[in-house]
Formats: C-alpha cells, structure tokens, sequence
C-alpha cells in the first residue's frame, strides 16, 4: 500500500487545482484519472479572466506553445432571430482547448499521477480511505466531474432525479479552405439562445479551430435543436458547409440545482462533482477552480482532522461564494420567456450588461486568489 496526504479522483481543473495547493502546502498528494492525458473534454473551452488569475496562468508564456484565443467582442442573439455585436476596449475572455489545458494544469501540480486508472473500489479503513486495494489516504477528493464515483458513494444518484444541463459539441481542426470559408471571427464568439430561452448554442474560433455547441436544461429533443442551430450557422454562412456531424454530449448540474452533498467525513467534492456551473451560462471551469481553492483553504485549516465539522467551513465557502442553493427555479410560460427574448435580445444595452457582463462574464464577482 502507498500512502498519501490526499487522494484526488479526477484530474479536471477542480482536481489538479486542488493538488496544485496540496503540494505547494508541503502534502503529498496523488491524482487518480480514468484517462490517459491529454486528453478530450466536452466543452466550448471559453474561459473567463477570474480563471486565468486564480490558476496564476502566465498568459504569454501558455499561449507561445497552446492555442489562446483572446476574445474582445460578441456576436449575441436568437435562433432564427436578429442579432447583435458587443464590442469591449480590452480583453474580456480567452478561449484555449481542454486537451490541452488540462494537461498543463495536471502536469504543473507537482503530485502522483496514475492515469489511466479508473477508480475501482473505495473502502474505509480506520481513519484512512483505500482506494483501489492499493493506495490509502485520510481524505479523498471527488473532482470526476458529473458522474464522480466519489460522488456517487456519498449517495448522489447520478443522473436520476437530477435536473441537468445536457450539451452537444465538436471541435474540428479546419483546413486551409474551411477557415477561408468561416465567417466567424476568432475575437468574436457567436451566441445564440433558443427560441424558449432554455439553453444556447455558440459557435467559437480559436485559430485554425472551430468550436460548435448547443447546451439545454434537461435532455429533450437536444438532438433536434442542435441540427437546427447547425442549419441557421450554414443557412446564414457563419460557418464551413461541409463541417463534420459528429457531436459529443456530456452532462452538468447547475449550482443551486443540484441536491448533492458537499462533503462527508474524510470527503469533499469540488468542481462538477459538487453541481457548482454558474445557471446563466453554464460557465463551469471557474466554479471547478473556485471551489478546489476553497476546499484546500478548508483542508489546511482542518489541520489533519477530516471529520465532517472540521470540514463544514467549506460548505460555507461555497454558499458565501456561490449562493444559496433553491430548488428548481419557476420557468416562465413558453409564450413569456418568447416575448422577452425578442424584446431583450436584440437590445444593446440589455445585452451588453445584463447578458453579457452579468450571466456571462460575472464582471462583478472579482476574482478568488490562489494562496
Ligand atoms: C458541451 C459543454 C461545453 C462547456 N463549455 C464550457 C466553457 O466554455 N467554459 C466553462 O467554464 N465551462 C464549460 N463547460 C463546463 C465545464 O466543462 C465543466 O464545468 C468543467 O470541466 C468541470 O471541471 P471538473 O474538473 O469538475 O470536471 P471534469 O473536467 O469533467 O474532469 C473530471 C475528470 O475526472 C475523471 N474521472 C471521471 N470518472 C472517473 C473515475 N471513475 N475514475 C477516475 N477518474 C475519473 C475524468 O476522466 C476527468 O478527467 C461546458 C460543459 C459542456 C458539457
């Protein structure tokens, strides 16, 4: 058996922020992933610049040898509707690839990597966790996304009663033609929300990338409003004609949302594993950031007693951070949500500060600070 200060199941960004501290604090602190990195994750790759702070990304120094898109502009609007551009001074987001970042920020935390191991048993032994009949620890860290095991034996049930956000997307390296062919600009994402205001599509550019997505509350006829956001794209010539149809899916709880327990004794989980994603956006990587800063903060203050007092000020964090968690929010009527997103949609100044600097960019929640 080896033993560590901490095990970490998932190594996301809530998993390798979370060993990034462990092991600047000194512990020793060993990442369990199912997959081999680099490696895909479903997602727009859009992240916000409170990110860049809390992980202390050098932006220079990443983007010489990654794809970093800055993005200074928006293109927002309906399906099928009009549409508007918003237009910032400076730098209000980056857009880079999941393979590649995640692997960055695993390979910069400094702890025990075993990839390509899915965590097959976790058992409790005295005051210590074994995980994989090989490896022991006094805490284990869930961070394996939405459907975390870690998650599921703290009494999650994954995808049954829980009403989650369900996403479609593709990112295709385009050749030399597609790009000639794709309207999209790289500083200007394309948002497009659906008719009903339930969930969005968007349609990003990172160099010779392209990065096309839908998003809906609850999984009904995604299949169908994607295609349907695909053919207004090609309809309106935003995008390549001949761009692949194979899209890949994932799912995600929105913070307040999700039912599921923080934490439990020697347990916490961060990230997706928690149902942190801001509800407006869906934006997920900097809850997944925050929160692993907050868990270590919580850890290190717990001074090696991991029961589940010592570790409740975590919880707090959390809700002093993130907010209250309600049930499920009311839905408008169909017919007044439809009213409203032609009305507001198409106004300036609604999408300029209320769209986008408060759903999308949080432009009032400064950032959190990485120890
Ligand atoms: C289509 C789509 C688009 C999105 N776009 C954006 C966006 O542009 N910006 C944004 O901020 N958020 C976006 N999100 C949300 C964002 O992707 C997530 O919130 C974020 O990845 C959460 O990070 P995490 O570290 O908690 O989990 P993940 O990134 O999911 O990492 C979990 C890790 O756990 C590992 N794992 C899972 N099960 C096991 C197991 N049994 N054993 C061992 N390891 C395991 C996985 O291999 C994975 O590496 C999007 C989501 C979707 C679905």
């Amino acid at each position: 058996m080896t033993h560590y200060d901490a095990i970490i199941v998932g190594g996301g960004p809530a998993g390798s922020t979370c060993a990034w501290q462990m092991v600047k604090q000194g512990m020793e602190v060993m990442v369990l992933d199912k997959a081999a990195f680099p490696r895909d994750k479903v997602c727009a790759g859009w992240i916000t610049p409170a990110v860049v702070d809390a992980l202390q990304l050098d932006i220079e120094e990443y983007g010489q040898e990654h794809v970093l898109q800055q993005i200074s502009s928006f293109r927002t609007g309906l399906i099928d509707g009009n549409d508007v551009e918003t237009h910032y001074p400076d730098t209000v987001s980056y857009g880079i690839r999941r393979f590649e970042l995640d692997n960055y920020l695993l390979q910069r935390s400094g702890a025990q990597l075993v990839l390509d191991s899915p965590l097959q048993s976790l058992e409790r032994s005295g005051k210590n966790w074994v995980v994989n009949k090989e490896y022991t620890a006094p805490l284990v860290i869930g961070a394996g996304g939405h459907f975390c095991p870690v998650a599921r034996s703290m009494g999650a049930e994954l995808g049954a009663d829980e009403h989650a956000i369900t996403a479609k997307e593709t990112e295709i390296k385009m050749s030399v033609f597609q790009q000639l062919d794709c309207r999209v600009n790289g500083e200007m994402p394309e948002l497009y929300f659906c008719q009903d205001l339930m969930g969005y599509g968007w349609c990003f550019r990172k160099g010779e990338y392209l990065n096309i997505g839908l998003g809906r509350e609850g999984g009904h006829g995604l299949t169908g409003h994607l295609e349907h956001f695909c053919d207004f794209l090609k309809r309106h010539d935003r995008i390549p004609q001949d761009i692949p149809d194979k899209f890949h899916g994932h799912a995600y709880l929105l913070h307040g949302h999700s039912k599921r327990k923080h934490l439990d004794d020697g347990m916490l989980l961060v990230g997706d594993a928690a149902g942190l994603a801001y509800p407006q956006s869906g934006e997920g990587i900097r809850p997944a950031v925050e929160s692993a800063l907050m868990a270590v903060e919580t850890i290190i203050e717990a001074n090696e007693c991991y029961g589940r007092e010592q570790l409740y000020p975590y919880t707090r964090r959390l809700l002093e951070r993130f907010g209250a968690v309600n049930s499920h929010r009311e839905v408008a009527p169909d017919a007044m949500r439809m009213y409203f997103a032609r009305a507001l949609l198409g106004n300036r100044w609604f999408t300029r500060h209320v769209v986008l600097d408060r759903w999308f960019l949080h432009t009032r929640q400064g950032s959190l600070h990485a120890s």
